[in-house]
């Protein structure tokens, strides 16, 4: 927590408006939603949610609609996880910040991969993922909207 006087963002301040830029590329109009991986205060990966390189993304052809749920694309959180899988970066024991709770599909391999604490703004109906998350003992936080005025974070001479 900073200071009420401290005109710094704070770090779960920056990681979470980060997630957000992450969720401004999202391509399914269903929900937009951004993931940044943090190990030590430094980004490790980013995602949003959108179709798998290569294919055609919701905004081009519309969702695939199965069971009320789009499921043409890979998730944000899954897509951070998996842009370490593809680089070669270690998630044991990393922190996650996303605009949204993770779904149970998210969550069981968000645990799997060693997250740590999970940051969030957009709650999100997934009773599984509560019970898991506590299950396994990874924190759960749910974060205030921060500031969305980003001239107020940021100093000029
Ligand atoms: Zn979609
Ligand atoms: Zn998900």
């Amino acid at each position: 927590m900073k200071e009420p006087t401290d005109p710094r963002s704070s770090w779960s301040e920056y990681f979470i408006l980060m997630s957000q830029l992450a969720a401004s590329r999202s391509t399914c109009p269903r929900r937009s939603v951004g993931a940044v991986l943090v190990r030590e205060h430094r980004v490790i990966a980013t995602g949003y949610n959108g179709a798998p390189a290569g294919q055609p993304h919701c905004t081009e052809v519309g969702c695939l609609m199965e069971n009320g749920h789009c499921v043409r694309t890979i998730h944000a959180e899954l897509n951070a996880l998996l842009q370490c899988a593809r680089y070669g970066i270690q998630t044991a024991g990393v922190d996650l910040y996303c605009t949204d709770l993770p779904c149970r599909h998210c969550a069981r391999n968000l645990v799997q991969a060693g997250v740590r604490t999970i940051y969030y703004l957009r709650p999100y109906e997934s009773p599984e993922t509560l019970s898991l998350v506590e299950a396994t003992g990874v924190e759960l936080i749910h974060l205030p909207w921060p500031n969305p005025d980003l001239e107020t974070l940021i100093r000029h001479p």
